[in-house]
């Protein structure tokens, strides 16, 4: 495959060098070697401290997707009530991917370039009393970013959990856990930490726990079998050794620089974004600028080009990035400004070769 030197795909994101290096080591078997485990360890502790939650956090082989499928399979008995917050096309999928599991699901829904109101959302979780409430921090089709905003606490209040997609968002945007009182955190390796797509991360709180031991669920994704993994050190199947070490590093380099300064890059990064594509005469696709994410910038394709025509011309510039999904396809287009793409020169070039080409039109 080519590749682009101006990266701006909304993840996978490109994985820097010093990342890709864990992937070069030779290492044991994650079964027998007790340094693994230590690993295991390590790595929690400081997603922890990413996350800002005291949850167990348990790091399985697949991606984001995996995530969102492990904790409502593992999380909800059947025929169980859930609640899906949709402002975008993992909210509202993430309803179907309920229904499709024989749940009854009620949607508290928005459009595509909102973010949801919070105060809806709340009198609908007194209203249907669901056993689960899913949200979507960042909504990457939209690029826009939820305020979570006491969700939680209402879920919590009417004995659900509170499940939340923070796939696109987590580690580049501020964002408790423990704050929010999210039960089942849900982030994956390929978007903010950096990583090629081989790692789901989820906090379980342990009103989470007691949900999961009940249902009983088994299965490749099953989150069960890994409650016991760090005190027991016996894995349900052979882990991505160099996944892991991949994710300490890029955890270590996120420590290392601090996490005020990971979100104000993000933030600042994202801001000029936007300024670059005004100054354009490109629309953003968010209906007001506070909804937009500082992970991804969300924008209407130009008048006068297919999503298509537009992607082939950025590309003859060097520039990849996202078109959109479902109702937003051909309409948005997409720069994802996250983790090792959060770089202003990055964005500025991008802007540069936007420019170019749209005045040649
Ligand atoms: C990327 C992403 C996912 C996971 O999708 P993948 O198939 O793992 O890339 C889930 N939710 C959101 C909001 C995402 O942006």
């Amino acid at each position: 495959m080519k590749g682009y030197p101006i990266p701006l795909v909304p993840g996978p994101v490109s994985v820097p060098e010093a990342i890709r290096a864990a992937y070069g080591i030779d290492f044991g078997s994650s079964d027998m070697e007790g340094d693994f485990f230590d690993l295991y360890g390590d790595v929690e502790g400081k997603l922890q401290d990413l996350l800002d939650t005291k949850n167990d956090v348990v790091i399985q082989s697949g991606e984001g997707m995996l995530a969102l499928w492990g904790a409502l399979k593992s999380a909800l008995a059947p025929r169980s009530r859930v609640l899906a917050v949709a402002a975008g096309v993992f909210g509202y999928g993430f309803a179907e991917m309920a229904r499709s599991l024989g749940h009854d699901v009620a949607i508290v829904g928005f459009e595509y370039d909102e973010i949801p109101d919070v105060e809806r959302v709340v009198e609908r979780i007194e209203a249907y009393r669901p056993d689960l409430v899913t949200a979507v921090h960042c909504e990457t089709p939209s690029g826009t970013l939820a305020r979570l905003d006491g969700i939680g606490h209402a879920a919590r209040e009417a004995g659900a959990l509170f499940c939340v997609d923070f796939v696109s968002s987590g580690g580049g945007v501020p964002l408790s856990v423990d704050g929010e009182a999210i039960d089942l955190g849900l982030l994956g390796s390929q978007k903010v930490l950096s990583l090629p797509p081989d790692l789901a991360v989820t906090t379980v709180s342990d009103r989470a726990w007691e949900a999961i031991g009940r249902v009983g669920y088994v299965g490749y994704d099953a989150l069960a079998p890994w409650k016991e993994v760090p005190a027991c050190r016996l894995l349900p199947y052979t882990h991505n050794w160099q996944a892991l070490e991949a994710l300490r590093l890029s955890l270590e380099a996120l420590a290392a620089e601090g996490k005020e300064a990971v979100f104000e890059r993000h933030r600042s990064v994202a801001a000029r974004c936007r300024e670059g594509l005004r100054a354009l005469g490109v629309e953003l696709h968010p209906r007001e600028e506070a909804f937009c994410s500082p992970t991804v910038t969300a924008a209407r394709v130009p008048q006068g080009w297919s999503w298509s025509d537009l992607d082939g011309a950025l590309r003859e510039e060097g520039l990849v990035c996202g078109g959109s999904y479902g109702p937003l396809e051909g309409k948005v287009f997409r720069l994802g400004h996250m983790g090792s793409q959060a770089r202003p020169e990055l964005v500025d070039k991008a802007l540069e070769v936007l420019g170019k080409r749209l005045r040649r039109l």
